[in-house]
């Protein structure tokens, strides 16, 4: 674990294998025509932007929580199918690849990736809350009167958006508009999936003094047999707004439990989405905290006995 913290990955090579894409935490690498190398790095961004230094640990804590995840879903959502195969670096690599990419990647199954970001919300905040002063809907969806900045929702509602190229922001569309563009043949089952996994997680964690406001899904497709699958990153604090329970009151914005100490920083340094900027020692350190206390309260366990069951 020692080594793990002090070594920071922000960019990372692994010449055995072909990268397929670059986003702005991982980096994908084939493996077979059946097999991806999901690697996540320690990078961070915020407003958009990434940061030119990483968080210590973060790219094992989100691969880590991912995996725990698929373990707790898989027992809470009957029917379940995840793309995660194995947490062991593929034989392809050399001996100093494996030691880069392990407790960071996972192996999971290639597929075909359906083009919207499956957003759950059970509490109103971010743009949500924006378009629902404005106009009481939210992706268009007419919603209850009187809800207060981060009250939760009656029940959960779906509100997808685009996927959007790098550079561009991601688009908040109606139900109709998603069905529209994955097809009406698969829309209400990615709905109902997303609804599923998003009211086990939140219960669980919920158990655990976690609030989760809002996530972000993916799912792809099993072309043969016809599968929904939950794919890349789940319930991180990368993909979700996650709140410390404790201290939740509606009324005002919350403070988000991992990069709340990042953006206060940016803001106050008059930073906030710009390109190429360095973070103090001292925020990375405090963020890289933050995400593996999210980790403990959320797995019960330290990331270090996490990664030395793996051994
Ligand atoms: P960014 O984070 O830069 O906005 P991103 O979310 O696309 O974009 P990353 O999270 O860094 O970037 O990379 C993950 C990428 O891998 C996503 O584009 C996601 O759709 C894709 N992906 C995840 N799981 C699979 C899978 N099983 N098969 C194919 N692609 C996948
Ligand atoms: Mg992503």
């Amino acid at each position: 674990l020692q080594k793990l913290e002090s070594q920071t990955v922000t960019s990372i090579e692994l010449s055995s294998l072909r990268k397929l894409a670059t986003g702005k935490v991982r980096e994908i690498y084939e493996v077979d025509d059946k097999t991806l190398l999901f690697v996540t790095t320690d990078r961070i961004s915020a407003y958009d932007v990434v940061l030119t230094n990483g968080v210590p640990l973060k790219g094992a804590i989100l691969t880590q929580l991912t995996a725990h995840w698929f373990r707790v879903l898989g027992e809470r959502v009957p029917g379940l199918k995840a793309h995660l195969l194995s947490l062991t670096p593929p034989p392809a690599l050399t001996h100093a690849e494996a030691e880069k990419a392990r407790y960071r990647s996972m192996q999971v199954r290639r597929l075909k990736v359906f083009p919207i970001e499956a957003i759950v919300r059970g509490y109103i905040t971010g743009s949500a809350w924006s378009e629902y002063q404005r106009h009481g809907t939210v992706h268009g969806l007419p919603q209850a009167p009187g809800l207060r900045q981060c009250d939760p929702f009656p029940r959960p509602v779906y509100t997808p958006s685009t996927k959007a190229e790098q550079g561009q922001h991601d688009e908040n569309i109606s139900p109709e508009r998603a069905a529209e563009i994955v097809g009406e043949k698969y829309a209400a089952r990615i709905e109902a999936l997303a609804l599923q996994v998003y009211e086990a997680g939140a219960a669980y964690a919920r158990e655990r003094g976690v609030i989760i406001a809002d996530t972000k899904f993916e799912f792809g497709l099993d072309e043969e047999t016809d599968d929904i699958v939950l794919i890349d990153e789940v319930m991180t604090p990368d993909s979700s707004r996650f709140w410390d329970a404790e201290h939740y009151e509606p009324g005002h914005d919350q403070d988000s439990f991992d990069k709340q100490f990042l953006r206060n920083w940016l803001t106050a340094e008059g930073l906030k989405a710009k390109e190429g900027v360095e973070m103090p020692h001292e925020i990375a350190e405090q963020t890289s905290s933050k995400y593996q206390e999210v980790f403990r309260r959320l797995t019960g366990k330290t990331l270090g006995d996490v990664l030395e069951e793996l051994d």
